[in-house]
């Protein structure tokens, strides 16, 4: 079970990647500023870091030179304002592999996290790549559905959509769930946007697959 160490003080950002990492199976610690991250990574085997860069008591820069100083060799996932060009340049030249900026959807994070754990020795992430119901597949690999062995178009908020479904069948998702999902926390909760993309889907992919289930949300038929 993969083990993250989060190093973020707003406590909004904090919530949404526990409650994303832990219902992927990841076990998640939080550091709330830059000494209490530097601590924890020394002391404790993480298979990764997320790191945001303006941390209270010592800046996130600061904790990833210092980090890669002592030889800590863990994949570290900076955090960075948007289109702040300089800071995804120092972060990179300060040893981070990767960087996602904000406001992030948790899929992309989520996905830059397993390429960095499957290219990790300390750490392999098993899963499957082809998720298939009723007709219909789902790459996980090349993000492409087919339905009967056609291909079919589906743009990256309709796949992740799918993905969640399709991960669990039968199990019922709200559309405030889905909206975290699909959309992070960027997002307007009085929106009707999450039975629009459910629409699409059955669209495409045939219109049984995702059941409403009344007062409560939406579900892969299992
Ligand atoms: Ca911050």
């Amino acid at each position: 079970m993969p083990h993250i160490l989060i190093a973020e003080d707003d406590p909004r950002i904090t919530v949404f990647l526990e409650k994303g990492f832990n219902s992927r199976g990841f076990t998640t610690v939080i550091a709330s500023d830059g000494l209490q991250a530097l601590a924890l990574a020394q002391a404790n085997p993480f298979d990764l870091l997320i790191l945001d860069l303006g941390l209270p008591k010592k800046d996130g820069l600061e904790v990833l030179e210092d980090l890669r100083e002592q030889g800590q060799t863990l994949p570290i996932i900076i955090l960075t304002a948007r289109d702040d060009m300089h800071d995804k340049i120092a972060g990179l030249d300060g040893g981070a592999d990767d960087y996602v900026t904000k406001p992030f959807r948790f899929e992309e994070l989520l996905a830059r996290v397993r390429v960095q754990l499957r290219h990790s020795t300390t750490a392999k992430v098993e899963e499957t790549h082809i998720l298939k119901a009723g007709g219909v597949t789902l790459n996980l690999r090349t993000r492409k559905a087919t339905v009967n062995s056609c291909n079919v178009e589906l743009p990256a908020r309709e796949f992740t959509m799918a993905e969640i479904f399709f991960r669990q069948p039968g199990q019922v998702f709200s559309r405030e769930q889905l909206l975290d999902r699909v959309w992070g926390y960027d997002y307007n909760p009085g929106s009707n946007i999450v039975d629009v993309y459910v629409g699409y889907l059955r669209k495409k992919l045939g219109s049984d697959l995702i059941e409403t289930v009344r007062g409560m949300g939406y579900c892969l038929r299992p």
